[in-house]
């Protein structure tokens, strides 16, 4: 079964337990609004895996920035996480994305 979608916003992957990676990580957390949209700032209506910024948010962006400075994760273990290109982590945490 490739390709799942996010039970519920329908638009990202599903990485973990039928839910996409913000979702999952937002469950995890125990957000009373974890099922929430993501709200994604110029919304598309698919997210285009031609252009991986389209489906990381702000606070994703904020969140790759912190665990990598942190030394808590690597480019490849973030952009697994967060669906999108090792490229596109490297050029979020070098500040040449999302700037
Ligand atoms: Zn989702």
């Amino acid at each position: 079964m490739p390709n799942l979608l996010c039970s519920v916003c329908r638009i990202r992957r599903s990485k973990s337990g039928g839910l996409c990676a913000t979702h999952y990580r937002r469950w995890l957390a125990g957000e009373p609004d974890w099922n929430r949209p993501i709200d994604t700032p110029g919304r598309r209506n698919v997210a285009g895996e031609h252009n991986p910024s389209a489906i990381l948010t702000e606070a994703d962006v904020a969140t790759i920035r912190r665990r990598y400075s942190d030394g808590a994760a690597t480019q490849t273990t973030l952009a697994d996480q967060f669906g999108v290109s090792q490229a596109e982590i490297s050029k979020i945490v070098n500040g040449k994305a999302w700037t």
